[in-house]
């Protein structure tokens, strides 16, 4: 068994794919190919908004984000404390300062109330300009857009959407990566649309950003490559990446994104009684990077994670540390709120095998180690 079956994946599509990557030898267009544009287009349409930009990966999507903002020293970005190290690590990247910010102990995403009281403190020290607010989409669920978006006006922040778990998600029919002011992807090969490499994207309504973004993505290019207006990088997505992704695109919007969906209720039925599944708010909609439950206590998960790998289960820890404990933020932070509820996710979480290929007997198997688990 596999914790995200990406063969699987690959045989189900493998003409498709082989078809679309052979194409795309044949043609010899490896850089800024026609798929990069019809991918980009795809997405934008799928996601509903007016601008995709395609580069590298997820973390340069942050990036460039922060770049097109401008965002410097002496800035404060909130982020959530419980996420990937790439969504802080922008930002002290562009030499600001990332404020870390608790989480809500069931969705797992930014808790507005601590987002609030890190925001009234970092105002009152007078010591940083507080400019941007990253939310994380994490493990698929949107974060609290409605609530998010009253705190961003209330103080004039900004919202950049790290959705790189997060595409796919929906509050209403509101698709994720349309909630930022600028909102970025990844298509690392485990995310909820993954390519066979690395990539990523940024989206925005905002042409004038867009077209910054476009520039800043390509060393900062004026009216062409060899005119060059600003300091930039180079961060592009490969035409071979670009035509994998239609073809995933598909498969994604046809079945996969339903099937994670169908996979992640069998487990919540069938685990309900015996642990604490995870909670997706009313009107919100997953896109399942990860299927997370929760234990009492670390020793309980430790002991549950051995017990599965005894039987042959995969497992994941997302994540064993809080960002406020990594070793590279040691020098930049500014640790201001209680953040006890990510130290405590840290401890009790664990992840499950969950990806759009996992069968029913799969999931009754894993469901009846997980059984004999708790009732010894
Ligand atoms: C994976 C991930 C990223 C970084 O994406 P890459 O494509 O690996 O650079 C950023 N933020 C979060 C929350 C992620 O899970």
């Amino acid at each position: 068994m596999q914790f995200r079956d990406l063969e699987k994946q690959y045989q189900v599509l493998k003409k498709d794919i082989d078809m679309a990557i052979s194409k795309v030898l044949n043609e010899a267009n490896f850089i800024s190919g026609r798929q990069v544009n019809q991918i980009e287009e795809s997405l934008a349409n799928y996601v509903g908004v007016k601008h995709c930009i395609t580069c590298a990966n997820g973390t340069d999507a942050l990036l460039i984000a922060l770049m097109a903002w401008g965002i410097k020293q002496g800035d404060c970005v909130f982020v959530p404390d419980f996420t990937f190290f790439a969504s802080a690590e922008v930002v002290s990247a562009m030499g600001a300062t990332p404020v870390f910010v608790d989480v809500d102990k069931d969705t797992f995403n930014i808790s507005t109330q601590s987002l609030e009281k890190a925001i009234e403190v970092v105002l009152k020290e007078n010591k940083l300009n507080p400019k941007v607010i990253i939310t994380v989409d994490l493990f698929g669920q949107p974060a609290n857009y409605p609530e998010i978006k009253k705190i961003a006006e209330k103080y004039n922040l900004l919202i950049l959407e790290d959705g790189a778990q997060g595409f796919g998600g929906k509050i209403g029919d509101k698709k994720a990566c349309s909630f930022g002011d600028i909102s970025a992807t990844s298509f690392f090969p485990a995310k909820p649309l993954g390519c066979y490499g690395d990539g990523g994207a940024i989206f925005t309504d905002n042409t004038e950003i867009a077209e910054l973004i476009r520039s800043l993505a390509v060393h900062g290019k004026g009216s062409d490559k060899y005119d060059n207006v600003r300091i930039g990088m180079n961060s592009r997505l490969d035409t071979i990446q670009a035509a994998i992704l239609k073809v995933k695109l598909e498969a994604f919007k046809n079945y996969e994104l339903a099937r994670v969906n169908h996979v992640a209720n069998l487990y919540s039925e069938k685990l309900k009684n015996i642990v604490k599944t995870p909670y997706v708010i009313d009107e919100f909609y997953s896109s399942w990077a990860q299927y997370t439950i929760q234990l009492e206590n670390k020793q309980k998960r430790d002991d549950l994670q051995k017990f599965l790998k005894n039987n042959n289960i995969p497992s994941m820890i997302y994540y064993a540390k809080p960002m406020h404990l990594q070793k590279a933020f040691e020098t930049n932070k500014n640790n201001i709120v209680d953040l006890s509820v990510t130290e405590k996710l840290c401890d009790t979480v664990i992840s499950l095998p969950m990806h759009p290929y996992m069968t029913e007997d799969e999931i009754v198997s894993i469901v009846s180690v997980l059984d004999k688990y708790f009732n010894i």
